[in-house]
């Protein structure tokens, strides 16, 4: 059986970092497990491979975790530690109007090429088509049984990320691994994932996005997120809709609505079609052209029983003003984890030390998206695996009197 020092299970964002920095000081002795044919699947879809790594805008506000956790991890590796180790790989980044950072090249390719080249070059070894099927206490260390052969490691890290993006290799089955270990998992949903809804007044909309804002009232709180909406065949995605999905409950079908022209209060927008009504003989679909998208114009009229070529009257003004400021949309469900970018839900805190490392298990640390943690839409949750990964190898490091 093949001796290292330490095992990464998963080839992802924060396997990959981790090795880095492991590999930068133990040289050999590191390899990265992945039952891929080849590491970074997902990284390279990061950002619409542009590779969204990080947004200037920290705050813990961004994550859903237990917030000690949270604060611990960002505050051993904050974003400008981890931004600058990607330097001294080489990667350079910037960021765009929305704080988003990027490697320059805006794309997600270069920085995996240049994580890889890192810890290929300190000795580590990547051992791809190599699913882990079991991780068992041996000895000083763990016996790693994998599809490519039966490992021993004094350390394991694991990083085999959570449910979300099963075509890139994260199906959830890594979590059998940990379970059998005695960790338990909270209930896994998928999150940053377009919305299924009752599109029986949008479904001609399909391909169109448009600036919008998605509401769902949670209790006292008024949930809102604005941004790119965008009307797909069963519902709505973009931007908004990602990050709403972040946030209501997994419980369907929920009443949300859509703002549309959010930049306009609907007093305004109720004065502007008034007036226009009243300027001169305008019929109702007439009076919506140039307002909003003519599809949506001639949806919001089916919506309120006004027949396109009705006289648009003062009346007709309020009615259509009022739609288009609270127009209801009833999701139903979301696209699942294969269109998801995160899993929500993963190894809880409580079973992790503050350094990462498993509180059942001596020599077994978490990372990433296998933990119960999740970022918004924006960078958050590549910020989050590398935050992560260098916690757990720092703590790694220090384990092994390194
Ligand atoms: C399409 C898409 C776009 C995204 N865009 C962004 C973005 O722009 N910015 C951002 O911050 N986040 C983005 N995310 C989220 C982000 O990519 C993940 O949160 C992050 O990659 C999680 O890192 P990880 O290392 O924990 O897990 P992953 O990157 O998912 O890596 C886990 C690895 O473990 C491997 N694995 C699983 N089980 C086993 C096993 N049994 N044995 C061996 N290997 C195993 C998997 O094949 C995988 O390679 C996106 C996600 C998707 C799906």
């Amino acid at each position: 059986m093949k001796q290292y020092r330490v095992i990464i299970i998963g080839g992802g964002a924060s396997g990959m970092f981790a090795a880095t920095l492991l590999g930068k000081t133990l040289g050999g002795g590191v390899a990265v497990v992945e039952r891929n044919d080849r590491v970074g699947k997902k990284l390279l879809a990061t950002g619409n491979g542009q590779g969204n790594i990080g947004n200037r805008d920290f705050s813990l506000s961004h994550y859903r975790g237990e917030e000690t956790l949270l604060s611990a991890v960002f505050s051993q590796a904050p974003q400008q530690k981890n931004l600058a180790h990607l330097q001294a790989l080489g990667v350079l980044s910037s960021f765009d109007e929305r704080g988003r950072i990027y490697p320059l090249s805006r794309q997600a390719s270069s920085a995996l090429e240049l994580i890889r080249r890192a810890y290929l070059n300190s000795g580590v070894e990547e051992i791809v088509n190599a699913e882990v099927t079991a991780v068992k206490p041996s000895g000083k260390g763990f016996a790693v049984h994998t599809k490519a052969g039966d490992f021993f490691a004094e350390k394991v890290v694991f990083a085999a990320g959570g449910k979300a993006g099963n075509g890139f290799g994260t199906d959830g089955s890594a979590f059998a691994l940990v379970r059998a270990i005695g960790h338990s998992v909270t209930p896994l949903s998928p999150s940053l994932v377009a919305l299924k809804a009752d599109t029986a007044y949008l479904k001609n909309l399909k391909g169109v996005r448009m600036e919008a804002a998605l509401s769902y009232r949670c209790g006292k709180t008024q949930l809102v997120e604005r941004g790119d909406v965008l009307f797909t065949d069963n519902g709505v995605s973009g931007d908004s809709a990602f990050r709403l999905s972040a946030r209501i409950p997994q419980a369907f079908p929920l009443s949300c609505t859509i703002e549309f022209l959010p930049d306009i209060e609907k007093d305004a927008l109720i004065a502007l079609l008034t007036e226009k009504a009243s300027a001169q003989t305008f019929t109702a679909l007439e009076l919506l052209v140039s307002v909003v998208h003519k599809q949506l114009a001639k949806n919001i009229l089916r919506a309120l029983k006004v027949a396109e070529n009705a006289p648009a009257t003062p009346a007709v003004a309020k009615k259509c003003a009022e739609l288009i400021k609270n127009f209801p949309l009833t999701v139903t469900g979301t696209a699942g984890f294969g269109g998801a970018q995160v899993t929500k839900g993963g190894v809880p805190a409580s079973e992790v030390t503050l350094n990462l490392e498993s509180k059942l298990q001596k020599g077994l640390y978490l990372c990433g998206e296998a933990l119960d943690v999740d970022g918004d839409c924006g960078g958050y949750n590549l910020q989050w695996a590398f935050a992560s990964a260098t916690v757990a190898a720092e703590e790694v490091l220090k384990s092994l009197g390194v």
